[in-house]
Formats: structure tokens, sequence, C-alpha cells
């Protein structure tokens, strides 16, 4: 496994393979990997010839500096689990490397349509900016013909379309399933945040999205996001930002059963720790 640390020396890898018709898949990860980032590696594994992973904790996208402070960065452990897995190369840049003017923000903007500002959006600011400059910088970096993102990140994965299609770039983006623990929560890098009560009370995220995809065809859409809220509510420690039954599209509320492509999302505070995860309703 080669590990890169620049763009040039990236692209020096790369660009004979892309020249041999190697087909190249990125993985776009934060690191502090966990099965469900590995999940992504084998899906690509099964569909390019290549699969760069890479590791970039993204200060742009961070609406609270504490929580860009304190993310996890356990990278021997990253290196041999990628390692482990096959991964072909890890692209570990620098903050520098991605963003040369650092601190000073670059001053530019994609148009991501009225659903940057719903949902995560609205509760994280600017955020859906800072993720997309960077996987379009990477994109850049990588030229991938193909680009795996996580449906736990279901917005992100909408986002990451939308500024695709922005700058009518020739990549592949495919959404791949939320990987769980055995008892249901959602895999995420922010788990280890979790004190042993917040990881119990954390379940009951999936279990009010659970609740929701057993009860979507016999109950009222109203009744659901009643009880759904409810559970959570009544769960000690946990504080709810938005539970909602949305188009998957637009991610607006939907008003009834016939809109296409459903979707349960929610977020909530679990003690100090911002969790997110959603279910697909159809
Ligand atoms: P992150 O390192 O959190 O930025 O995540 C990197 C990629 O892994 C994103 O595309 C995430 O959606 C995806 N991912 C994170 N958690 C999971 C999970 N539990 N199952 C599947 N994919 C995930």
């Amino acid at each position: 496994m080669e590990i890169i640390h620049t763009i040039s020396a990236l692209k020096m890898l790369l660009t004979p393979l892309q020249k041999a018709d190697s087909k190249i898949a990125l993985v776009p990860t934060m690191g502090a990997l966990h099965k469900g980032h590995l999940s992504l590696i084998e899906i690509a594994q099964k569909q390019a010839q290549i699969v760069v992973c890479s590791i970039f904790v993204n200060p742009t996208q961070f609406t609270d500096p504490k929580d860009l402070e304190k993310y996890p960065r356990p990278l021997a452990h990253d290196i041999k689990m990628l390692d482990d897995a096959g991964c072909n190369v890890v692209f570990m840049p620098s903050v520098k490397e991605m963003y040369p003017s650092f601190p000073t923000p670059e001053n530019w903007l994609i148009d991501l349509g009225p659903a940057e500002f719903l949902l995560e959006g609205e509760f994280r600011r600017g955020h859906y900016q800072g993720v997309t400059q960077i996987v379009k910088k990477l994109f850049d970096a990588v030229q991938p013909d193909v680009a795996f993102f996580g449906q736990k990140d279901f917005q992100q994965v909408l986002m990451i379309k939308n500024m695709v299609k922005f700058f009518n770039m020739p990549v592949e983006i495919i959404s791949c399933p939320i990987i769980r623990e055995e008892d249901g929560l959602a895999m995420s890098s922010r788990n280890i945040h979790l004190s042993a009560a917040d990881r119990k009370n954390a379940l009951v995220l999936s279990s009010a999205l659970n609740y929701v995809v057993a009860h979507y065809q016999q109950e009222e859409l109203s009744t659901l996001l009643t009880k759904a809220k409810a559970m959570i509510n009544e769960t000690p420690g946990v504080v709810l930002d938005y539970f909602t039954i949305a188009d998957g599209e637009t991610l607006l509320p939907i008003e009834n059963k016939g809109a296409a492509h459903p979707v349960a999302l929610v977020a909530a505070k679990v003690g100090e720790t911002r969790l997110i995860d959603n279910m697909l309703l159809d």
C-alpha cells in the first residue's frame, strides 16, 4: 500500500495507471476508521482496479471548533486497517496541501441547491460548502472514475451529487448501506466519545427509525413523527435536533405517502456527542 502526502506525488503515481485504463475508485474519509469505512473500501474493490482512500480531517466543514479539536486521529491504526483491507493507496495530505492560504479562508462557493440549508445545513451553517469544497479538491487530485460514500451521511451524498452536476465532473457517485453495531447503533467515528450511559441512550435513534420503518404503511405520517419524537424526547441525556420524514431528493418533509424516495432522518445530541442516522422507507 502506498502512503502519499502530496498532490504531485499522487498524480505521479496515478497518471500512468489512468493512461493504462485502470479504473480508479476514491473513498474519502476523515480517519478514525471503523467497519463502516471498511465496507466502502470493500465495495470499491469490487468495482475498480485501484482503490484510493483519503484521510483528511477537513477543518472547513467543522462548525464547532471544539468538535474539530477533539476529532479522533488514530493514524497508525487507520493505516494498518487499510493495509489489512488491501487498499492500494492512502492519501493523507496536510491542511496546507489542500488549502494553501490556510488559515485565511478561500473565497468561493458552490451552488448546491436549496437542500444545502435544510436539516444538517440548518444546524451546521456552511458545513456543506466545506464538505463539497474538499471533495472537489480530492476529485481534482485523484481524478477517480467512481467515488463511494455512506448513506449514513444521507444529505452529504445528495450535496456531493449536486456538486458533481454543478461542475459537470466525470465521476460516478455511489451511496453504500449503513453499517451498524449489533444492537442497531450506526457506526460512527464519534461513538468513542459516548459514555456507557450515552451509548445505551443513543440506541433510541435507531429504535425510533425502526419504529417508523415498521409502521410506515399502517400509520399516518403525523402519528409516526409524534411517536418517534416522543421516544427520543423521553430518553434521558438525548436532545433532539430534528426527526423528519422527507423526500430523499429535496429533503423537504413529505406530505403524503405517495412521495418518491421517502427517508426518515434524525439528528440528536447524546450527552456531548451529536449523532445522525437515517433509514429509507421504500
Ligand atoms: P467520515 O470519516 O465520517 O467522514 O466518513 C467517511 C465515509 O464513511 C462517509 O462517506 C461516510 O458516510 C461513511 N460512513 C461513516 N459511517 C458509516 C457507516 N456506519 N456505514 C457506512 N458508511 C459510513
